[in-house]
């Protein structure tokens, strides 16, 4: 049975599961609108499904909102900009997600961190605006192979997250996810171990509640509101881990890239999110 967690209003929660895929830089029209529709056919009329999220290419994002109404699939953006209009060649505002029905958003993720210069000031400014316009910010912070050979994994991680949630509200949290993602697991086929990205999930967790915890020490004012933060692990995500991924205390979900580009590989990873909503069924 799911542990029992106190949210900030002080009511009991239970996290809610979530499934991403991150289409990333693939599919044409065609192929993705017959992905969408694949993954909409093979979740129609199933019980207990977690919070589905697909974030494809912004070229598919309106015909993957056409082909997703009316069924239990989201839709997220992969990035945005932070500003909501202007001269910004090449950008696109959070205003412009809202208005096609697009839902959530991924934020630094670490190939926006690797390839395109998102910085963690940058990742903060995405997420005052996510927040502002009412999407979902899916967060991604994780160490570089380099950070966690030099054993700087739980430092990187705690800098990522408290940077990211600067001059952020307590109260403006219901909505954020973070998605811990080692870098050095993604798109490579190396997996962490399931405890270790369960560890720095909790950790990630931990840092929030610190972040939001004032005073001094030894009278300090606990805030428990990162209980509430959906936590989802990233990196060579598959049928065959994702259930011991999904069994520990800290994951709440998974973030999938390669495998969430068929149906044939992305359907299970959201039958194993099922199962963890019917053992630990979130709150409404
Ligand atoms: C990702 O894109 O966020 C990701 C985790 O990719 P993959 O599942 O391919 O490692």
């Amino acid at each position: 049975m799911g542990r029992l967690f106190v949210g900030v209003l002080g009511v009991s929660t239970k996290r809610r599961t979530i499934i991403a895929g991150n289409w990333k830089m693939n599919k044409t029209f065609g192929e993705g609108k017959k992905l969408a529709a694949a993954i909409v056919e093979g979740v129609k009329d199933k019980k207990d499904l977690p919070e589905i999220v697909l974030c494809p290419p912004f070229t598919l994002l309106s015909e993957v909102t056409e082909s997703t109404k009316d069924s239990a699939v989201k839709v997220g953006a992969q990035n945005m900009d932070y500003r909501d209009e202007g001269a910004y060649t090449g950008e696109v505002s959070p205003v412009m997600l809202t208005s096609m029905s697009v839902g959530y958003v991924l934020i630094g993720h670490s190939e926006r961190r690797q390839f395109f210069g998102e910085t963690n000031a940058t990742v903060n400014l995405r997420l005052k605006a996510a927040l502002r316009h009412d999407l979902v910010p899916i967060v991604c912070v994780g160490e570089t192979l380099d950070e966690r050979e030099d054993g700087l994994t739980d430092a990187v991680v705690r800098r990522q997250v408290a940077a990211a949630l600067a001059d952020i509200d307590e109260t403006d949290l219901e909505k954020i996810v973070f998605a811990y993602e080692p870098v050095w697991a993604i798109g490579t086929g190396k997996t962490c171990e399931a405890d270790e990205a369960n560890r720095v999930a909790g950790l990630v967790r931990a840092t929030v509640n610190e972040f939001y915890s004032r005073g001094e020490s030894g009278q300090k004012n606990k805030s428990t509101v990162g209980e509430q933060i959906p936590v989802l692990y990233g990196g060579s995500v598959k049928a065959s881990n994702v259930d011991e991924q999904l069994a520990l205390e800290h994951i709440d979900g998974s973030l999938v890239g390669g495998a969430s580009l068929t149906a044939q590989e992305f359907l299970p990873i959201i039958e194993a999110g099922a199962k963890r909503v019917a053992r630990v069924p979130s709150k409404a």
